[in-house]
């Protein structure tokens, strides 16, 4: 349910409100707009009455909200979500350019690479320590050895880092990294979702290979619901029929995601196709659709890469590509009047 509140409300009438539903058990996230302050009610608000509420002096309105997810719903909370890691911004009109190499491979790869990345616009440095491969007889990754590793070529370069996330036990030691990813593969790891919820760094959820829309976004409600409000979602393709890319990357899910939550939006062009030449177009289709970001493979030598080297791209192919999705972004910013 949300409370819309009239303009001129009486501070004292809102308190008395809050107290009475928070007795009741409500939960209350409040979202103070340019336009209008909600209340979002979350928990059982089947018994409220909606006449009494609508009918008081501070109230414009009362909606019930259907859908199952309330805190990622836009309904709760109109206005985009920014999220501020270092220096950068993630939504609000920005563009997130996340790069690096799918699997930490050594320390000067992952330096070399995030160097490189840095120079030609990128503003994080993605790479995976620990990593779900299909095979068990496959690369797994450095693990511990990979976070510090990662932390070496901020150190260098400055970019924030964004790493993947297996399991709960792992989580001590991401206490420094700056985003949490949680993976395709673990979208509804509902442990996982809860465990990074009850702890303050954003978490970018990648979407599972079949997981429609509702389920992605109730995968951000478990995070959310644990009081972490720092939710990213990225789209990375969907598996569908068609086998001669890796998957389909769903560009509807840009604009449809956009009407129904205030999370930025990130697209993954590489594991959503499997194949470096297709990365290009697919994440000029994803900025020209209005998504708030991007993450893409970069290697150093994608022929001998550890890990996913067939979507890779080589810096000096990422360097112009990150270029015209600079420029594309401030195009599609000043059309919509933005920029
Ligand atoms: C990854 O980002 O390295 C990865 C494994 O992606 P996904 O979870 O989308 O398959
Ligand atoms: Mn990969």
């Amino acid at each position: 349910m949300i409370v819309i509140l009239k303009h001129d409300h009486n501070p004292d009438q809102l308190d008395s409100l809050v107290a009475w539903l928070q007795e009741k058990g409500i939960a209350i996230h409040t979202s103070i707009g340019e336009a209008n302050t909600i209340l979002g009610l979350v928990g059982d608000t089947s018994k409220l009455d909606i006449d009494l509420i609508a009918a008081l002096d501070i109230v414009e309105d009362v909606k019930r909200v259907q859908e199952p997810y309330k805190n990622a719903n836009r309904k709760f909370h109109p206005e985009d979500t920014v999220i501020q890691v270092g220096n950068t911004q993630i939504g609000g009109g920005n563009l997130t350019i996340m790069a690096g190499p799918c699997s930490v491979e050594s320390e000067e790869q992952v330096v070399a690479i995030a160097k490189a990345v840095k120079a030609s616009g990128a503003t994080m440095l993605r790479g995976g320590a620990f990593k779900p491969r299909t095979s068990p007889y496959a690369f797994q990754g450095l693990g511990a050895e990979g976070l510090e590793f990662l932390k070496a070529a901020r150190e260098e370069t400055g970019l924030p880092i964004v790493t993947e996330l297996m399991d709960v036990t792992q989580l001590p030691l991401f206490r420094d990294v700056d985003i949490i990813q949680i993976g395709a593969r673990n979208m509804q790891n509902f442990d996982l979702l809860k465990a990074v919820g009850h702890q303050d760094k954003p978490v970018m959820i990648k979407r599972g290979m079949s997981a429609t829309y509702e389920e992605w976004l109730m995968s951000a409600e478990y995070v959310m619901a644990g009081g972490n409000e720092k939710v990213i979602l990225c789209e990375r393709g969907i598996r569908t029929f068609e086998s001669y890319t890796r998957n389909t990357l769903d560009l509807s899910a840009i604009p449809v995601l956009r009407k129904l939550t205030h999370l930025p939006i990130i697209v993954d062009p590489s594991h959503a196709t499997g194949k470096y030449w297709l990365v290009e177009p697919l994440a000029m289709g994803a900025v020209a659709t209005g998504a708030d970001g991007l993450q893409i493979e970069v290697h150093n030598d994608p022929a001998h890469a550890l890990c996913d080297g067939p979507q890779s791209l080589k810096p000096e192919a990422f360097d112009p590509l990150a270029r015209k999705l600079l420029a594309l972004h401030a195009a599609v910013r000043s059309m919509e009047g933005q920029a």
